[in-house]
């Protein structure tokens, strides 16, 4: 390990840990996360969501969990379930209308007990919501723990792709292997006259995969369904039976 950095660990019970990660907010990263989860704990494995996006956490609204975690006999944090999925998010700690302000040290600390302190069982995979970017707090995770895969999600933009190019480079860097990208919001079909829009370009994604060597894993459209899923703390993966859902399903099949 260099100096200073703390040597990877593993997750006590934890068979195999896979990020989701984005190098922009608001491209999917979180509703892709959750429906990867729910598809893998669907399919039979027992699956964990580490949100570890201690500015913005989305699972607790996305799974509809709220609450303090309990502790167990030894201190740690209880996850927290639903749909089939142990979930753990700084969101149950600090509740979802208080506003983080906090000092790098607070926010490295809270990162070192949701990462090392969760009490999660026998887990066959663990997701792991990063926070968007590839900054400082995204590093630490990848240093400190062993993740054995990392899934990048984007839209087709230009502009979130030059920053996914960005997310490639970091787990190049930290020896974290890439399974592949996702294109998220790519064609929008007009529910009235079936009409297909790419509002954020066509092909990006696979353009960017095809540069780096990289797999697609899939493509999921942009449709209303999705976003409704999602306020209503039931994903469409749990929603809803049909090619969204399936898409969901292709991804979670080609990660595990
Ligand atoms: P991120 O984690 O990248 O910040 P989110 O997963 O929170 O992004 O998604 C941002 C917003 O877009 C949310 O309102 C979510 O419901 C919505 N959304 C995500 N993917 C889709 C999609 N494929 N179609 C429609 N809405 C989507």
């Amino acid at each position: 390990a260099q100096r200073g950095l703390p040597q990877k660990r593993k997750l006590l019970g934890v068979d195999k840990i896979i990020c989701v990660s984005s190098a922009k907010g608001g491209v999917g990263k979180s509703t892709v996360a959750a429906n990867l989860s729910l598809s893998l704990a669907r399919a039979g494995r027992r699956t964990g969501l580490l949100d570890t996006d201690i500015f913005g956490p989305s699972v607790p609204r996305l799974l509809n969990l709220s609450g303090e975690p309990r502790l167990s006999a030894n201190n740690r944090l209880l996850p927290l379930e639903n749909y089939g999925v142990k979930t753990m998010s700084m969101g149950y700690l600090v509740g979802e209308e208080a506003p983080v302000v906090w000092r790098g040290l607070m926010v490295m600390k809270a990162l070192q007990q949701l990462l090392h302190e969760v009490e999660w069982g026998a887990l066959d995979v663990l997701i792991l919501d990063l926070p968007p970017g590839t900054g400082d707090v995204q590093l630490t995770i990848v240093q400190q723990v062993v993740v054995d895969g990392a899934v990048i999600v984007s839209t087709p933009q230009d502009i979130a792709l030059i920053d996914a190019v960005k997310g490639v480079n970091m787990f190049k860097k930290v020896d974290v292997p890439i399974l592949g990208m996702v294109q998220n919001m790519s064609v929008f079909t007009c529910p009235n006259c079936q009409h297909t829009t790419h509002i954020f370009g066509t092909e990006g994604v696979a353009r960017e995969c095809q540069k780096h060597g990289l797999e697609l894993l899939g493509d999921i459209p942009l449709d209303a369904s999705i976003c409704q899923d999602a306020d209503n703390g039931k994903p469409t993966v749990v929603a809803r039976e049909g090619p969204l859902t399936d898409a969901y399903k292709s991804i979670a099949d080609k990660v595990v």
